[in-house]
């Protein structure tokens, strides 16, 4: 067990200056590392896009980086960038399904900065396996996307899930997916992290379900929601669903706070998006790195 220096910064004080998790952190930036490609379910919104810098929706990177590069980048921005308060790993892909790349990059990045906030963004299937580890690797705050707590719902949400060597479809694929997020999250709240909840709102799927959701989060230790609105990219499933209007997104945030604090100032970032949530500078880094595209 390592010493923890009273030096470092404690999980709240990481809360404090968490732009995502406190609307009063505004000031301070983010730094999302595109180091995790790959994607271990199906959900029927996702479309994922490599080499484009016109696109702000998660998802989204102009390049996908290995470790060392995350790390690279990391150092330059850290210069550039004195504010940056918080790393965050949010695919393109899923944080976990990529889990040597997500350790290999906190690691480098834990032995330039004791202190930076570790964040890390997954669909939680693979919580349950990895939760420990997250731990010990000093990440503190997580966020799982559950759109639905019904695995008659779920199924028409995903199209598959990838577990253990199977894939599996329709309600079951959905059953082993909401087991592990609610076990996953439930594992991490026991032990101090801080678990944010993503819920897709699809309009005529999940609306009138979500806040069975935050209930359910709630009861498990989740500090709050994130209700976000669907963005029908073409080519995905769900390209021609009707968008949820500005009325009725906030009118279940409304109900929903009710249940759990909500987050009203999600931007729906991109997988490498840079700085504070109002300005994000990526673009400016698009350029300094030669991955190859997957
Ligand atoms: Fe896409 Fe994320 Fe769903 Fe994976 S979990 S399919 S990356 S939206
Ligand atoms: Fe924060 Fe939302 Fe952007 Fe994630 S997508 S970094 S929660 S503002």
């Amino acid at each position: 067990q390592k010493e923890i220096s009273p030096k470092y910064k404690t999980i709240a004080d990481k809360t404090d200056t968490h732009p995502c998790y406190n609307c009063g952190a505004h000031n301070y930036a983010r730094m999302h590392l595109p180091i995790a490609p790959k994607c271990n379910i199906s959900c029927n919104y996702c479309v994922r896009k490599y080499d484009c810098p016109n696109e702000s929706r998660p998802g989204v990177t102009t390049k996908i980086l290995t470790p060392e590069e995350a790390c690279e980048k990391y150092l330059e921005v850290k210069e550039r960038v004195p504010n940056l308060s918080v790393i965050g790993i949010a695919g393109p892909g899923d944080a976990l399904a990529n889990f040597e790349e997500t350790k290999k990059t906190l690691e480098y990045i834990r032995n330039e900065d004791k202190d930076i906030t570790f964040c890390l963004s997954t669909n939680g299937l693979m919580l349950p396996q990895y939760a420990n580890e997250l731990i010990e690797l000093g990440v503190s705050h997580v966020t799982v996307t559950m759109n639905a707590v019904e695995p008659k719902l779920g199924a028409k949400i995903y199209k598959y899930v990838d577990y253990m060597g199977v894939r599996y479809f329709g309600e079951i694929a959905a059953a082993i997916l909401m087991t592990n997020q609610l076990s996953g999250i439930k594992m991490l709240t026991s032990k101090g992290i801080i678990c944010k909840v993503n819920i897709v709102m699809i309009k005529g799927i999940n609306d009138n379900h979500i806040p069975e959701v935050v209930n359910k989060v709630k009861k498990i230790g989740a500090t709050i929601t994130n209700i976000m609105r669907l963005i029908p990219v073409q080519g995905s499933e769900f390209e021609s669903l009707p968008l949820v209007n500005n009325k009725e997104i906030m009118a279940m945030r409304k109900q929903c706070e009710e249940i759990l604090p909500q987050m009203y100032h999600c931007k729906q970032c991109r997988a490498d998006a840079i700085g504070t949530l109002g300005n994000d500078i990526s673009i400016e880094y698009s350029k300094c790195h030669n991955s190859e595209k997957v």
